[in-house]
């Protein structure tokens, strides 16, 4: 007699509460900084933790032999990454010492793009490499424990959790404003990564004040994390810089892995912009909830008169949001102010909407349309380069909706990347071509700025070297309206030296 097999969705083996410290939680998707700090936070509140291996380009390849060849690029590489991690593990420790020591968390939730199937990609890893028993927990953003086990989500590791992703963010942007412009090679290097040792420490070692009130209102209030990034300021105050290097200020916008990665994942492209002479722009991880957050509140707004306790419910979240922006600029002006400020999410939508309904979610939703306009229209870069996955609905969307952006704004530098994990001569070579046309423009700002303020390069050296604080790192130059950092910096000394 024939058998016939009902489908049962995967579950895969849990992570008991008992087992809680005793195996390591291996976790991946982020820079290597944000990653290093969830360790700190992880193991502040009693876990063991690992980062899975930096992405390289034969994880794509693993990838593909493994799942289905039409998942999108990031879930390809992270399933190869997962393999290879396996894999060099079992050989070191043994296939019984891997099973048993790590669990891996993963995120998934539903929604309109495969985000909610990254984990089935990740149950064929398990299956085709005879490791089914090894433990993976779905970290869902709807639900964020398991029945057995799974996390326990305390208000510290919340907390912790928040404040590497805000930490990570900071020094992300710290990074990419100064390495371009550093006078010692690779100095900006070495100092971030001593900062993110720093702050990898205390977030470690954080004080404890129980696990739920006095935890919330500890992190809320305390000033220890402003001390810590003063701490960090100074080692990034002996960095010296040269702000009259002309570049290109390209800002990166894309699906949420793609555009946050760095390395071979995307060809390494922030990289490979800064070599062919731009500073890159590195979207934060903040705005991504920031987004999320408002999309809430707006979903509710939308169905007011079904919604209990309404305007309670409201202030709560708009309570939360001022929370949120209120800590992240108290600790951007511990840096002096140099990290970027978070878009505002009710400008992004006002300018998507003529292009894209903000309910129109999956991906980054109207954030992509609302980002380029925002850059483009405040001079805050030259160029965007929107970093796609082959075959990603959303960003399929959002690249098609750009098309009649572009038309009324036919002077925004727009280069759409489609990522393909292999096709990079093509992808770099598109990028180039807007490129050239982005360091025409930064030349020609910064030729304006100069004859606007009478100045020469020469005067302004000679002006750097009665005032050296200028060529600090942590100096921070104004917007004068310029997408160009040398041409703020034109401005600037011109501003000092009473010439406008
Ligand atoms: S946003 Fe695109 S690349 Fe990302 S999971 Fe969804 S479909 Fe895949």
């Amino acid at each position: 007699m024939e058998v016939i097999q009902q489908y049962r969705a995967y579950r895969p083996r849990p992570l008991k509460g008992e087992e809680r410290g005793k195996v390591k939680i291996v976790y991946g998707g982020l820079t290597w900084k944000h990653e290093r700090l969830i360790q700190g936070a992880l193991e502040n509140a009693g876990y063991k933790a690992e980062p899975l291996p930096e992405i390289k380009r034969a994880d794509l390849d693993i990838g593909k032999e493994l799942i289905d060849t039409g998942a999108c690029c990031p879930t390809t590489f992270t399933a190869g990454n997962l393999a290879r991690f396996l894999k060099e593990k079992s050989e070191r420790e043994g296939r019984e010492g891997v099973k048993e020591g790590y669990v891996f968390v993963t995120i998934g939730a539903c929604g309109p793009c495969r985000f909610g199937q990254y984990h089935e990609s990740y149950e064929r890893v398990l299956e085709n490499l005879d490791f089914k028993d090894f433990r993976m927990f779905l970290l869902d953003l709807l639900q964020m424990e398991q029945n057995e086990g799974g996390l326990e989500i305390t208000m510290p590791l919340t907390f912790g959790l928040v404040y590497s992703m805000f930490l990570g963010d900071l020094m992300t942007d710290m990074e990419y404003a100064i390495r371009p412009y550093e006078v010692i090679p690779g100095e900006t290097d070495k100092v971030l990564k001593e900062s993110i040792e720093l702050i990898y420490d205390r977030l470690k070692n954080r004080p404890s004040r129980g696990k739920k009130w006095g935890s919330l209102l500890w992190h809320v209030t305390t000033p220890y994390f402003v001390k810590v990034l003063k701490e960090v300021r100074e080692l990034w105050d002996k960095v010296e810089v040269d702000r009259l290097r002309v570049k290109p200020r390209v800002k990166i916008t894309g699906e949420f892995w793609l555009q946050t990665h760095e390395g071979d994942g995307n060809y390494n492209i922030k990289r490979w912009l800064e070599q062919e002479g731009a500073e890159v722009i590195p979207p934060p991880i903040a705005v991504w909830m920031d987004y999320l957050i408002y999309l809430s509140l707006w979903k509710m707004e939308e169905s007011r008169e079904f919604v209990e306790k309404f305007w309670l419910k409201k202030a709560v979240i708009k309570l939360l949001l001022n929370l949120y922006h209120f800590t992240y600029n108290r600790l951007r002006k511990a840096l002096n102010n140099i990290p970027n400020t978070l878009p505002p999410q009710e400008e992004l939508r006002s300018l998507a909407k003529p292009y894209f309904h903000h309910f129109l979610a999956g991906g980054e939703g109207y954030m992509l349309i609302g980002k380029a306009l925002y850059a483009h229209l405040n001079k805050h870069a030259h160029m965007i380069c929107e970093l796609s996955p082959y075959g990603c609905m959303p960003n399929t969307m959002s690249i098609g909706a750009m098309q009649a952006v572009l038309g009324k704004y036919p002077d925004l530098l727009y280069a759409p990347i489609e990522i393909k994990g292999d096709a990079e001569v093509h992808a770099l070579s598109r990028c180039q071509m807007i490129l050239t046309e982005a360091k025409k423009r930064a030349q020609r700002e910064f030729e304006e700025a100069l004859e606007r303020t009478g100045l020469s390069v020469e005067d302004i050296r000679n002006y750097e070297d009665e005032r050296p604080e200028l060529r600090k790192a942590t100096y921070k130059v104004p917007h004068y309206g310029y997408a160009g950092t040398s041409a703020n910096y034109v401005m600037h000394v011109a501003k000092l030296m009473g010439r406008v």
